[in-house]
């Protein structure tokens, strides 16, 4: 029985992961469970789940809550809290489905205390990837990817030779803006952005995904996963989205994993890991399939992507930059501050005024991110 503690519960993951386990009583346990301030959702989650641990990281929701949950779970608040919720040996295993940068904490912490990791969080690898590597393998830490293009490549390299690998192709569906035209992305909406042809998810991974910084960030991801340089993995646009990425070994055989899109395929085998459970998921139909499509994405009309492939080719801090301008920005666009195109312009600015350090500290890695989130702002105000 793995007892799992699912970070982000009450998101896109979560819920799938909640699912997951749901269908998996005999295997897993969620013992603890956390969210940013949606209580209604987290409070039905206590009621099902029965954890033995809640985190609800916003003060006043948590006192909001507290007095309904303290007789059944030990409660916990704030970033403070959810490190000392981690920290209990009732957890071996962290499900960190936190978005955006407030998951580099968590993460680190889960690694110090040697629990196995389940990661669907992208940036805080992005952010740190060097040092959250390092202390992994110096704790024999097992971080299990979820982000579907990485499970499929850890799932390629089960029992592979990594200094085989020739070639790394990460493939991406292209976003709902695939086909238009790119004098149009000046208009696009919130809504054009968040109506994805394939995946639901989060708000700020579906815009991600429509600008195709999601796969920048996947770049960077899978460099220091997989421990390969950014000139041995190539992007390729797959809009039916059913391999989920592939791998190319220097004998010129190339290893795939296809099956349908469905985020509880991904959990489930990270949870389960090294065995395969029965998931009770609908197969690929190939004969209504018929093909399978593949283009070069477009760097032109989705700058984001070329930027990404820059700062994972500079190193040090770049990518901590990309990924702090990038946050800063889509949270702008989602207010309805600047525009879906203002997205790559406030991160080339901020990165073109970035004085590198290549070889990070964490110090460094926060500093980084503090200065790029100004000068982010910064940029808007002038955009404005
Ligand atoms: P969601 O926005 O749906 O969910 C985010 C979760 O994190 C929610 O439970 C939210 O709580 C919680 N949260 C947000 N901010 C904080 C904070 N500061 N402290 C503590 N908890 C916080 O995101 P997704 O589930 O879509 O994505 C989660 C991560 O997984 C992202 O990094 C994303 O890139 C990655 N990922 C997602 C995929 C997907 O299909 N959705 C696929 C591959 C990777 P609350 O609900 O209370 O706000
Ligand atoms: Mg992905």
């Amino acid at each position: 029985m793995k007892r799992i503690a699912i970070l982000g519960s009450t998101g896109s993951i979560g819920i799938s992961a909640l699912e997951v386990i749901k269908k998996a009583k005999n295997d897993f346990k969620a013992v603890a469970l956390s969210a940013n301030s949606n209580i209604a959702l987290l409070k039905t989650q206590i009621n099902r789940f029965n954890p033995k641990f809640v985190c609800i990281n916003d003060g006043l929701f948590f006192r909001r809550l507290l007095p309904e949950i303290k007789n059944r779970v030990r409660a916990f608040s704030g970033s403070q809290g959810l490190l000392s919720m981690l920290r209990h040996k009732d957890i071996d295993t962290v499900l960190l489905a936190i978005s955006g940068s407030a998951a580099l904490e968590p993460l680190l912490e889960a690694i110090s205390c040697k629990k196995t990791i389940c990661l669907a969080n992208k940036e805080a690898l992005v952010m740190a990837g060097a040092i959250i590597m390092k202390r992994a393998a110096l704790n024999k830490v097992k971080i299990i990817p979820i982000d579907s293009e990485q499970s499929a490549i850890w799932q390629c390299l089960q029992g592979e030779d990594r200094n085989k690998i020739k070639r790394i192709y990460l493939t991406a569906s292209g976003g709902p803006f695939r086909k238009i035209n790119g004098s149009r992305l000046k208009k696009v909406s919130v809504r054009d952005c968040l109506a994805h042809p394939r995946w639901k998810m989060g708000r700020k991974i579906t815009i991600d995904s429509a600008s195709l910084m999601n796969k920048g960030l996947e770049l960077i991801e899978a460099m220091h996963l997989f421990g390969v340089g950014p000139d041995k993995i190539k992007v390729i646009v797959h809009p039916e989205a059913v391999i989920h990425s592939m791998v190319e070994f220097v004998d010129g055989v190339i290893l795939a994993q296809l099956s349908v899109t469905d985020m509880r395929i991904p959990i489930k085998y990270a949870l389960s890991y090294p065995e395969r459970i029965d998931s009770g998921i609908k197969p690929v139909d190939f004969v209504k399939l018929k093909k399978l499509n593949f283009e070069a994405p477009d760097l032109k009309k989705f700058p984001c992507l070329g930027l990404a492939y820059q700062a994972a080719e500079k190193g040090g801090t770049f990518p901590c930059v990309i990924n702090a301008a990038n946050e800063v920005s889509v949270q702008s666009f989602l207010r309805g501050k600047i525009r879906f195109i203002d997205i790559p312009a406030v991160i080339e600015k901020v990165m073109s005024k970035h004085k590198f350090t290549i070889s990070p500290s964490l110090g460094d890695i926060q500093n980084a991110d503090n200065w790029a989130r100004n000068e982010s702002y910064a940029a808007i105000e002038r955009l404005n």
